[in-house]
């Protein structure tokens, strides 16, 4: 685990640390300095290769990356809902613009 900060060597504590998905050989989470404010977005997982860990230097922060994470699997009827907002909606387009603006 993670004991100093890569860019400033501050100790990271635990409340540094945004734990966006935790399963058994997963983990996906954010460490924010608390000193320099380096932000670093890491995953941790299990492979036939054995434990990787993936890091990404990243100027998001936690609310920014849990937009990105999807909350459920698209269905079918999903897709059958966008479908027949695309043949009924003149506006489809511009609203779906307005809902991915930040
Ligand atoms: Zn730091």
């Amino acid at each position: 685990m993670i004991e100093k900060c890569q860019f400033c060597t501050a100790n990271i504590m635990a409340n540094d640390i945004f734990i966006f998905q935790s399963t058994g050989l997963d983990h996906l989470f954010l460490i924010k300095c608390s000193r320099c404010h380096a932000t670093l977005l890491v995953r941790v997982f299990v492979d036939p290769c054995g434990i990787v860990r993936d890091e990404l230097p990243t100027d998001l922060s936690a609310a920014d990356i849990l937009t990105f994470i999807p909350a459920d699997e698209l269905t079918a009827d999903d897709v059958l809902k966008a479908h027949d907002w695309l043949k009924t909606d003149p506006d489809f387009i511009d609203a779906v613009l307005e809902r991915i603006q930040v």
